[in-house]
């Protein structure tokens, strides 16, 4: 029988953001939110994409030529690729000598992504860091993951994963096994104004956030977004509940622009206009908000 495998969008070495020492984070694809913010567009869907790279293309026509359903078109002065009818079959990116497109998403075995995890191995010790597992929303592939983080404890390797907790409760419980940390990430405390901005309701994540066993450790993770969750009263609630909870630690991400452009390449509309990123000043308030609940509280990991 064949074995499983998963779609992996990216597998990011020496990361320092997504947990302690050095890590390797391997990203998911698909999302079961549509986060008006989202930094990882090209994580969202459960298939792999097309990307364009337009200063690498020479207006050689190859694409157009190997496009089997005339979806590409060359004039002297651009590339354009009509999305409606392509069916990503990547017969373009495959002729492309200047690799000016790219298939995002590979689907992979566990022992292929381990293959990339063990170059690492070293580093891990050293650093006291370790593997995680991201995305997307790792869980939307959960057997694949759940084998993975398997893996990975059967190496003594030190894992973590990074999830929107948008689950049914025994999935992430079953995940939970072989997983040492959880960076769980808190976009709202509000559930209408969470469902406003990410499609989904935040009851189903606080819920299971606090099904998490005690002896777990657990950052919670705030992507912070000026205008949507930067108010006192928000952040006032997510220190309460990181109290609650028992979280070693609250991180803050915030927000920041560089992936418009990643939109623009994967021929994505962005539902949101671009925001300006939260300032030093606007951070500096933030952090002793949520220390004051005892809680330690880094900036950017
Ligand atoms: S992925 Fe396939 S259908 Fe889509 S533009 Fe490329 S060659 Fe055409
Ligand atoms: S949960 Fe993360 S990956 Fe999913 S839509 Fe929101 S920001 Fe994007």
């Amino acid at each position: 029988m064949e074995e499983e495998r998963g779609l992996v969008f990216l597998i990011q070495r020496y990361s320092v953001q997504d947990g302690p020492g050095l890590r390797t984070t391997i990203f998911m694809k698909g999302c079961p939110l549509r986060c008006q913010w989202c930094q990882n567009p090209e994580s969202l869907s459960l298939h792999p994409d097309l990307m364009t790279h337009d200063t690498k293309c020479m207006l050689l026509g190859k694409c157009a030529d190997a496009c089997p359903l005339g979806a590409i078109t060359i004039d002297r002065k651009s590339r354009k690729i009509d999305r409606a009818k392509c069916d990503l079959c990547f017969h373009c990116v495959d002729t492309c000598p200047t690799k000016a497109l790219s298939k995002v998403g590979e689907y992979m075995t566990v022992a292929e992504v381990m293959a990339e995890i063990e170059r690492d191995e070293l580093f891990y010790r050293r650093s006291g860091g370790g593997v995680t597992v991201s995305g997307g929303e790792p869980l939307l592939q959960w057997q694949f993951v759940h084998r993975l983080l398997e893996a990975c404890k059967q190496r003594h390797l030190h894992t973590a994963l990074d999830t929107c907790g948008y689950a049914q409760w025994p999935i992430l419980e079953k995940v939970l096994e072989h997983v040492d940390l959880v960076l769980y990430d808190i976009k709202h405390i509000d559930p209408e104004l969470h469902k406003k901005a990410t499609g989904k309701s935040n009851q189903r994540i606080l819920r299971n956030l606090h099904l998490i066993p005690p002896h777990k450790k657990v950052w919670l993770r705030l992507p912070l977004i000026p205008g949507f969750n930067d108010s006192r009263e928000n952040l006032t609630e997510l220190g309460k509940l990181g109290q609650e909870i028992g979280v070693e630690k609250v991180s803050i991400l915030p927000y920041h622009k560089l992936a418009e452009e990643k939109y623009r390449q994967l021929g994505m509309q962005r539902k949101m206009s671009p925001l300006k990123p939260p300032t030093k000043r606007q951070l500096q308030k933030v952090q002793p908000l949520i220390e004051s609940f005892g809680l330690q509280v880094t900036i950017g990991s």
